[in-house]
């Protein structure tokens, strides 16, 4: 039982907290897919893929990097604006 065997992010090494992620069904749009290659524990999305399921849950718990998440939020921040701006 050691304490070193905590699951980390590999990005930032930190301790992944247990968290709610929200279900995205269908295919994700770009921004998705790079928020989550270059932040892999944000816990903001949880990606189904296209596939139906009968049991479609909303949300799904999901370990998550704080550090992943803060700066996911603001990649899509910034990068959901400027897709408005552009029209
Ligand atoms: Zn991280």
């Amino acid at each position: 039982m050691s304490q070193n065997n905590r699951p980390k992010c590999h990005v930032h090494g930190d301790e992944l907290k247990k968290g709610i992620a929200k279900s995205l069904m269908g295919y994700p749009v770009d921004e998705i897919l790079q928020m989550d290659t270059n932040f892999p524990f944000n816990g903001i999305y949880e990606l189904q893929g296209c596939l139906p399921r009968l049991d479609r849950p909303d949300a799904v718990k999901k370990r998550y990097c704080p550090s992943c998440k803060k700066l996911a939020n603001e990649y899509i921040k910034s990068h959901m604006n400027k897709r408005e701006l552009e029209g």
